[in-house]
């Protein structure tokens, strides 16, 4: 899982499917998963940063 700050603000970014999250509680979450599945999780993925620019 890798940090990124943006605006002062960190988000967490799922190093497997490459998923943006606010709180990194879920971006554990959604890597745990996508290493265990090799899918996603929709009520994971639901929670991701939408439209999150670089
Ligand atoms: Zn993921």
């Amino acid at each position: 899982m890798k940090e990124i700050l943006k605006n002062n603000k960190k988000f967490y970014q799922c190093q497997e499917c490459g998923l943006v999250y606010a709180d990194k509680e879920t971006a554990e979450k959604c890597q745990a998963w996508c290493i265990e599945h090799r899918s996603c999780n929709l009520e994971i993925i639901k929670h991701a940063e939408k439209n999150f620019n670089f």
